[in-house]
């Protein structure tokens, strides 16, 4: 067949890989001038900077993790995020460390106990929102330092107003552990996300174009081509008929600055009201051993609304827009029977890298069907 795919990033990399594999002529086509979409990469100053926000891979799917290894090697690199409230530091997620800093206590039943006596605000009820699920899981003290401002300035919605489910799966631990993330598998690409993702592209019957918006030429690629993989959004793709998804947008501001080290850390949290941003990336730290030293790159990251035209980062899931996307997906399947929706965008879903590739390598034979 004849397969388009539109978007370059992770999704529609991995989609290109096995249809090419498969023996089908796939052409790529990304608006942006350059491919990996958001886990894009590049070189600055001998640093390799993540234009698009810190990404971490981390899985606890073992294939997936195999999947990766043919397109990288992997760092050892190990998500340890510090807090910054006010000059407080605190590590992340909530642990005994926290703890301490916040309390003094030492063991973990001090912790326990500091937090079941802060949880009797909630006077037993099961949380209903966000609010009430982090001061469940971590009591009034660090719900207020640490979770409130943040999560407001990250969601623009105050955290009594979103779901709890936000949070649910956050790591609450009892021991000294700084890890981030709870998955068995957790790396860094040597040499970025945009070498790995060149390599899964690189096939003799894949052809890649950039600068190029499928919506200049909708109808003329609808009608060339099989089959089409779409990981735009799809509610642009249908034109918006039933209004836009909920979005969050995001802005970086990236500067090289002539020292050694800036933070000490690759990932600090501003979890403070008063501070713009949400968090400030120090690249060198996400692969330390490839870093000159001399000078470092850092980036903020500053959340904003989504207005049309803004860049799509982050699906807001609620109620309305699981309904809102049914219409969109059933008129697009009646209306497109050759276009296969995928990738965060495409499925609006807040996918993880590790399951925006196992969810485009389980939906190909559904492409082909
Ligand atoms: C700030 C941030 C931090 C993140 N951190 C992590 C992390 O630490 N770990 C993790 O596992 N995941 C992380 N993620 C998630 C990760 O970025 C996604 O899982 C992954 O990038 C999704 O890949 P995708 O192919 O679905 O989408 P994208 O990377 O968005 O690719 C879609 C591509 O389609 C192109 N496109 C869209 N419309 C058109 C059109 N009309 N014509 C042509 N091209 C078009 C876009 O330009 C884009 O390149 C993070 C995401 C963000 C935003």
């Amino acid at each position: 067949m004849k397969i388009l795919i539109v978007g370059a990033g992770l999704y529609g990399a991995v989609s290109a890989r096995e249809l090419a594999a498969a023996g089908h002529q796939v052409t790529v086509i990304d608006k942006r001038a350059h491919i990996a979409g958001n886990v894009y990469t590049e070189d600055v100053a001998g640093i390799q900077v993540h234009r698009f926000g810190a990404h971490i891979f981390h899985t606890a799917d073992a294939a997936v993790w195999q999947y990766v290894q043919q397109f990288a090697d992997f760092n050892r690199f190990t998500n340890e995020v510090i807090a910054n409230y006010k000059g407080e530091l605190y590590n992340l997620p909530f642990n005994m460390n926290t703890f301490n800093r916040m309390w003094g206590v030492t063991t973990p039943a001090e912790a326990e106990a500091k937090i079941a006596a802060q949880r009797a605000v909630l006077g037993g009820k099961t949380p209903a929102n966000l609010e009430e699920q982090a001061i469940s899981l971590v009591g009034t003290d660090i719900y207020e330092k640490l979770v409130k401002d943040y999560t407001a300035k990250q969601w623009g919605q105050a955290p009594r107003d979103l779901p709890a489910f936000i949070i649910r799966r956050l790591p609450v631990r009892f021991t000294f552990d700084n890890n981030y993330f709870n998955d068995p598998y957790q790396g860094i690409p040597i040499g970025g996300y945009t070498a790995m993702v060149a390599k899964m592209l690189a096939a003799p019957n894949i052809t890649v174009t950039l600068n190029t918006d499928f919506f200049a030429r909708r109808d003329a690629y609808l009608a060339e081509f099989d089959r089409v993989v779409f990981t735009g959004a799809i509610d642009q793709f249908c034109d918006y008929r039933f209004g836009a998804l909920a979005y969050r947008s995001l802005r970086f501001e990236t500067e090289v600055l002539d020292r050694d080290n800036f933070q000490g850390n690759a990932v600090i949290n501003y979890t403070d009201a008063e501070t713009p941003f949400t968090r400030i990336i120090e690249h060198k730290f996400f692969d330390p051993a490839n870093s000159l030293p001399g000078h470092t790159v850092i980036t903020h990251e500053y959340p904003q609304d989504w207005v049309p035209g803004a860049e799509p980062y982050y699906p807001v899931n609620t109620p309305a827009t699981a309904a809102l996307l049914a219409r969109y997906q059933a008129f697009a399947a009646a209306t497109y029977p050759q276009v296969r929706f995928g990738g965060r965008l495409g499925a609006y879903r807040y996918y993880n890298m590790d399951q925006v590739i196992a969810a485009a390598l389980a939906a190909l034979p559904a492409v082909t069907a």
